[in-house]
């Protein structure tokens, strides 16, 4: 990463800030709680021995096809709680456009094609740039570099995960929406 970038920041230098999500992403990696940590195979083999001859919830269901066809509409599309209207095309739309291919390629090149995280040399394939800002959130700063962070694959899932509990927390999601501005794009 270039010396002396710092990762986009207005006043808030300890939330927003490369070290700050390394930091972060850091001690995701080593918990035990995270999502996406998977047990040594001793340790699942014992799980799956205690579990031996015991009754789970799931034992013995197992739910017609047209009952999980049922099940899942009511939770897509429209019927799930966060459906925006179909807003998809148009950020699929946005996201071929000539202005954001040259935004992520500036990120990228600012951060040498490497991922911030981890540091691991990025091919085409396994290459992303992430929005500090929320892309949905915050439309201003879609094409604003600063708010563009270069990262892996696998340290972009973890980061999702990550920010979907932090925006749970209402400081950290009123801290994202104050850069929310309605009348952008
Ligand atoms: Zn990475
Ligand atoms: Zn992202």
């Amino acid at each position: 990463m270039p010396k002396g970038y710092k990762g986009f920041q207005r006043g808030h230098e300890t939330f927003i800030t490369v070290d700050g999500y390394k930091r972060i992403a850091q001690k995701l990696l080593g918990n035990q709680n995270a999502l996406g940590f998977v047990p040594s195979i001793a340790t699942r083999l014992k799980r799956s021995a205690s579990m031996k001859g015991k009754n789970t919830w799931m034992r013995g269901r197992h739910p017609a096809p047209e009952a999980i066809r049922k099940s899942v509409e009511k939770r897509s599309g429209s019927g799930h709680w966060n459906w925006k209207g179909g807003i998809s095309p148009l950020n699929y739309e946005i996201r071929q456009s000539k202005e954001y291919i040259t935004w992520r390629h500036a990120v990228y090149r600012r951060d040498a094609w490497q991922c911030v995280v981890c540091g691991v040399k990025c091919g085409a394939h396994n290459i992303i740039a992430h929005h500090f800002l929320p892309f949905s959130e915050c439309k201003q700063y879609r094409l604003d570099t600063r708010n563009g962070i270069t990262l892996c694959r696998s340290c972009h899932y973890r980061l999702h995960h990550l920010m979907n509990k932090l925006l749970a927390v209402p400081e950290i999601r009123n801290l994202v929406l104050s850069y929310r501005n309605d009348s952008g794009a």
